[in-house]
């Protein structure tokens, strides 16, 4: 298989691939970019080992399945290609287009967007049936879910080998229709939303409205530690993006996260957001 990108996503869909026995030809643009997903990965292992949850055996395995390279015509061998770059349609549609040209027509391409349209995605690929979503959670190797998006033109077919993929990498699957924001973001940027939304209001504190869904809910993370985790600036598009296309004011951007975003008070990367770091 192939991963197309070495960034956060590529790196953890790499290594939990490798680490279940595929062999993967990881891009990037550059080789150093590549190589420098793979260090990530190896550091990533490194804890696992240093946990007994990976064997030095199992790491090293791993490790010699996942190929770095910068030429994206090694993938014209690849059954299944998992695209990882950033999230912008255009991009995205472009990459799509060129591995059409380059992988057997019954390969599978799939994209590993957290929100944009898949069926838009497809329309860019010469076997628009063999594209499919795989949607992965951050981190990878940590995270159990495996989102399915099935685009408008996704066949039976392609959906179930991708579930037999998923199985084998050991995930948790869901198969969802192609709709902005798919199950787990839709519903993960409107609880987001609203907490941002009783902060401005003053209803509670941070770290109250966080404690509200982790000890009532059971939620691992409050909504607002999630937002700075992932960062405001990835959550105010995303919420852009889905009230443009749904038109709900459930997703309409709160003006708090607006001049949150606008000051640089990004989250955990930035140093600051909902919490200081
Ligand atoms: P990232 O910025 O960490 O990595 C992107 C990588 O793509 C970089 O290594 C970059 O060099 C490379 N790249 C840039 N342009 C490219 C091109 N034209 N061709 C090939 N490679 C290119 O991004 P990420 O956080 O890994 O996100 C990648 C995708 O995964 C996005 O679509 C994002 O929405 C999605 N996603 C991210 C998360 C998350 O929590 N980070 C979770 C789920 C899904």
């Amino acid at each position: 298989m192939g991963i197309v990108g070495a960034g956060t996503m590529g790196q953890g869909i790499a290594h939990v691939a490798a680490l279940h026995g595929f062999e993967v030809k990881l891009y990037d643009v550059t080789l150093a970019a590549a190589q420098a997903g793979k260090a990530k990965i190896q550091q990533n292992l490194e804890v696992g080992v240093s946990k007994a949850k990976v064997t030095a055996a199992d790491r090293d395995a791993c490790l010699a399945r996942i190929a770095c390279t910068e030429r994206l015509e090694v993938f014209s061998g690849c059954e299944l290609v998992i695209e990882a770059i950033p999230e912008k349609l255009a991009l995205k549609q472009d990459l799509f287009t060129r591995l059409s040209g380059l992988c057997a027509p019954d390969a599978i391409l799939a994209s590993n967007t957290s929100s944009l349209s898949l069926t838009e995605i497809a329309a860019a690929a010469t076997h628009p049936t063999r594209v499919v979503g795989l949607h992965f959670f951050n981190p990878v190797h940590l995270m159990k879910l495996l989102e399915i998006v099935r685009a408008f033109q996704t066949s039976d077919e392609t959906v179930e080998a991708v579930k037999v993929f998923g199985a084998a990498i050991k995930k948790e699957l869901i198969v969802v229709k192609d709709s902005p924001g798919f199950a787990s973001s839709r519903l993960g940027v409107a609880l987001g939303l609203e907490a941002t939304r009783m902060l401005e209001e003053g209803v509670a504190s941070a770290a109250d409205i966080d404690r509200a869904m982790k000890l009532g809910y059971g939620h691992p993370l409050g909504p607002l530690e999630l937002g700075d985790l992932v960062g405001l600036d990835v959550r105010l598009a995303i919420a852009e993006y889905l009230y443009a296309e749904t038109g709900s004011p459930t997703f309409r951007p709160p003006q708090l996260l607006k001049k949150m975003v606008r000051a640089g008070k990004l989250g955990k990367k930035s140093g600051e957001g909902f919490y200081t770091y």
